[in-house]
Order: C-alpha cells, then structure tokens, then sequence
C-alpha cells in the first residue's frame, strides 16, 4: 500500500497554490503546509502498517486496499470499517476533519452506486466505478468543494451578476467540459491528490449549468487554490502550539480559469437532480457524516480528558461545582460517542449491499454538534480559567537560565513541575484560545452544512411518522366524554 514518502513525493507537481499573493512551490516543504502534509504521511504509513489492521483484501481486484475507501458490504465490514476511522482519528486525537477517509467514504459509495450516476442523455455509472477503483488502487487522499462562494444566499448561482461566479460549465466539448468560476471550501486542498468538486446546496432548473460533479487532479491546468491565512507558519514550537504546529489543515477557494475535464472524469452534468442522487440516493452523505462523527467523537474524548486533567493538576476536580462541569463534558462526549454506535448497531444494507450507517443516529448527532461543541469548548474554558494565560510567552523561558527558576517556582503545581504544567495549559490554549482552536470552532458548527441545514437532516431522517402516530393513537384513546 502507499506509503507516506510516496504521498510526499507525489505532492511535488505544478499545482497552483496561493499564499498572500503568491504561487507556493512545493507544498511539501512550505511551513503553511508541510506539519499536515507529514501528519498524512503519518496516516498512510499507519495504514500501510500491518499491525493496524486496516487494510484489507479487495474481493474485485484480490489487492490489499485501504478498508476505509473500500465499501462496507457486511455488518464485520462496517464494525471494521470504524475501528479503522477511530484508529486514524486517534492519531490526529480528532484534529484533522478532512482526512482522506472523509471523502473517500463518498467515493465508496459512488463507486457501489453507480445505478445513480447512470441517465439516458449522459451515462456516468462507469465513471463513478472507475473513481472509487482508483482510489482504491492508488489511496488517493480526495478533499472536496461541495458548497458555492458565499457571494449571495438571497438566490442561487444562475442570478449572480456576472457569468459563472460559482464554478460551471463554460463549454461543452467532445471529449469534455470546461469549467469556469469559484467553489468554496476545500479543507486540505493544497495537500491532497484529487478534488471532487460538485454542489451540496439546492439548485433549481435555471442553475442547470451550476449542476455538476466532477474530480480533478489539484495539479489540473487552470485550478487556482485560494488558502486562507496559514496558522502553522506562526506556530513558534510544538510545546507552544501543539496542535497547530502538526494539524493545521487549509482551507481553500477553488477557482476554476477553464479548467478541462473529460468526459471520465464527470459524474453529474447539467443534472439539478443528479446532484441530489449522488449525495442521498448513494448513502454517500450518510456514510461520510459517520465518518465525520468517529472522527468527532474521538475529539470529544480528547477533550474530555484534557479538561479532566487540568482540574487534577489545578486541585478542584472534587469539588462539587466541578465534578458537574466534568460530568456535562463526559455526557456530551458519550452522547457523540453512543450516536456513532447507534448507527452501526441500526445499520442496514440497501438495495446494492452497502451496509448503511443508521441514519437517525448519525443526523441526530450531526443536528446538535453547532450547540455541541461550542458548550464543550465553554466548560474547558470555565475550567482552566487564566492558567491558560499564566504561562511563559514561549519555550525559551524554559530554557533560558535567566527566566527559568521564576517558572519553576511561580508557574508549577502540586505534582505538576513548570514545564508540565505550562505543557498542559499551552494545549488547552491551542484548543480553545489559538487561531487554529478559532477556527476548529467554525469548522465543527459548519462543515457538514449550516446549523440550520444540518438540523433539516435531522428532522427529515428522524421518521416522524411512528412518534406522530403514537401520540395520535394516544389522543384518540379518550375524549370529552
Ligand atoms: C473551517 C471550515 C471548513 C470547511 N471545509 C469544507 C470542505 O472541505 N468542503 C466543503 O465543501 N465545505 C466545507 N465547509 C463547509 C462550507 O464551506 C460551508 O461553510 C457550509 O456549507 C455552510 O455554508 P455557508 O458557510 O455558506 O453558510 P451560509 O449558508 O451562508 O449560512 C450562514 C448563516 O446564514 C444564515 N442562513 C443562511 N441561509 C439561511 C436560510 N436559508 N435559512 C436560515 N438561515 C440561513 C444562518 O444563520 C447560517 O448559519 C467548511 C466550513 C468551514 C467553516
């Protein structure tokens, strides 16, 4: 199986990544994206690693394949497949949302549901096959761009003023389409293989044009990548940031200067309904929010362990008012934590034998997760009060002989010597306080869609129709009389 280095290596190409007016070259080694470029790397060799169990034999081409882009065709498949997701999400303690399992759990189920990609005028099944058996084959690390530049939610793209503002069709050619325009927000673009590019959001019949699914190669010609401002380049150690300095993922706008795209390489063309299908009528969306809530939950109970610590090392953790703090973090982190195994427990297999996540639990999760973790990221504030501030302006009062007794003696706790303690506080910092922690914020309240989108999930996979006919059942049980 690929191997970090041969993810690395494979970074070296003519993608065009901007950075504060500027093409980056070789994303591999640029500060801004080098600490998750190796963070991936890491993922890859844990994959490859035998003794994490994660790969599996691929019953199609009889190869060892990466489980969590092969498709859950059995119940042991699916229990596998989240231990595999939890093994990956262990090593960035849930920090990286878009690591290539994410995408590539959408991609699994394109490939098993090629039926939704095959229309009369345009017959895209064998593309969404060939997408996932690349995958497969290459463990290719898929980041994608689902969602139009917030240029105006008043109306959608055909309405815009100016042509082909959200990324379209520009031209239809015989072997392709050229695609002109903008697509927000590929989180881990500047570092992945390919982008699957497409549009979550509504469209009607007049954004036909709009109404496209494609994946491209980040190298494409004319693909431009638009980064938001980097926080790993001022991350001044690992001590100091520890999370920024190693899971500092981009985040980019997509701009699209006519890029061609062949024929084999689109899944839904000028289909406002395709691109429904390819989400929902798959399992895709499904599949890949539980990913995302495995993924959650291990961050959950990351921070519900550093929360838990900082109350050890600052002596309140039994007291009363605190144990209640510590005990609301420890139920909304099993409440991530029972949703994800809801969901495996209430799974089933549809029509093509994808085992499918239960979705009532996964969306109910998914539903509360923009109250969720800012209330998680409330208590850890609570908790650690200005011990988070009380610390050293970096490492090198540590190390600095001149400033380093008065840390020791002032900045230290029973148990807890300074350069623990200032350790401990500097990751709590990163969580909550730091840029990065900022944006980790934005990112749990609305990677999956905005709260009020998500909750709509919620509401139409719940099944109301049993809970409404109990209560009808209930009333027509007495009357007036
Ligand atoms: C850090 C981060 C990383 C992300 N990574 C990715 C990625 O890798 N790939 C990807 O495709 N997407 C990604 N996303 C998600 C995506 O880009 C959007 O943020 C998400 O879909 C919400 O859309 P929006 O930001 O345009 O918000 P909007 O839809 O503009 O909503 C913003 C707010 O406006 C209000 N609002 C707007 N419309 C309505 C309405 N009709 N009814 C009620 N209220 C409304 C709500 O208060 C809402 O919360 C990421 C988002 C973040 C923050």
């Amino acid at each position: 199986m690929r191997t970090g280095k041969d993810y690395l290596a494979a970074l070296d190409d003519s993608r065009r990544v901007y950075l504060d007016g500027h093409a980056v070259t070789d994303v591999a080694h640029h500060p801004a994206f080098a600490p998750i470029a190796r963070t991936i790397a890491e993922l890859f060799d844990l994959a490859a690693d035998p003794a994490s169990a994660m790969a599996v034999t691929d019953p199609a081409s009889g190869t060892t394949v990466n489980r969590l882009f092969a498709t859950p065709t059995s119940r042991e498949d699916l229990v596998g497949y989240r231990e595999a997701a939890t093994t990956w999400a262990r090593h960035t303690h849930g920090w990286v949302g878009r690591s290539p399992d994410h995408v590539g759990a959408f991609v699994a189920a394109f490939g098993s549901h090629p039926e939704a990609f095959a229309r009369e005028e345009h017959d895209f099944a064998a593309n969404a096959r060939a997408f996932q058996e690349r995958v497969l084959a290459e463990n290719s690390y898929v980041s994608y761009a689902i969602i139009p530049p917030q240029v105006s939610r008043a109306t959608t793209a055909h309405a815009w003023e100016g042509e082909l503002i959200q990324a379209g069709v520009a031209e239809e050619r015989p072997d392709g389409i050229v695609i002109r325009g903008a697509q927000m927000l590929a989180t881990g673009g500047a570092v992945a293989d390919e982008i699957f590019v497409s549009c979550i959001k509504p469209l009607g019949p007049e954004d036909r044009d709009f109404a496209i699914g494609f994946v491209v190669p980040v190298a494409a010609d004319g693909l431009k990548l638009y980064c938001r401002r980097p926080y790993a380049p001022a991350a001044t150690s690992s001590y100091d940031y520890p999370l920024t300095s190693r899971y500092d993922e981009t985040d980019a706008l997509l701009v699209f200067d006519d890029v061609f795209v062949p024929w084999d390489r689109v899944l839904v063309y000028r289909d406002v309904a395709g691109l429904r299908r390819q989400f929902f009528d798959t399992g895709a969306h499904v599949l890949g929010n539980w990913q995302a809530q495995i993924r959650f939950m291990v961050k959950l109970q990351f921070l519900a362990g550093l929360a838990r610590k900082v109350a050890a090392v600052n002596g309140v953790d039994r007291i009363p008012g605190v144990v209640e703090k510590l005990g609301e973090l420890a139920s909304l982190a099993s409440i991530v934590e029972s949703a994800v195994l809801a969901a495996e427990y209430t799974a089933a297999p549809d029509e093509q034998g994808m085992w499918r996540p239960g979705a009532r639990a996964v969306y109910g999760a998914m539903g509360m997760q923009a109250e969720l973790y800012p209330r998680v990221l409330a208590i850890l504030r609570d908790l650690v009060g200005g011990g988070v501030l009380q610390v050293p302006s970096s490492v090198a009062d540590l190390t600095s002989p001149e400033t380093r007794p008065d840390i020791d003696r002032y900045v230290q706790s029973p148990g807890a010597p300074a350069e623990e303690r200032v350790k401990l506080f500097k990751l709590a910092w990163d969580a909550v306080g730091s840029e990065f922690g900022g944006r980790h914020h934005q990112y749990e309240m609305f990677y999956a869609g905005a709260p009020f989108v998500v909750k709509g999930y919620a509401f139409r996979n719940y099944g109301f129709d049993g809970p409404v006919g109990e209560v009808e059942q209930f009333l027509a049980s007495y009357g007036a009389a």
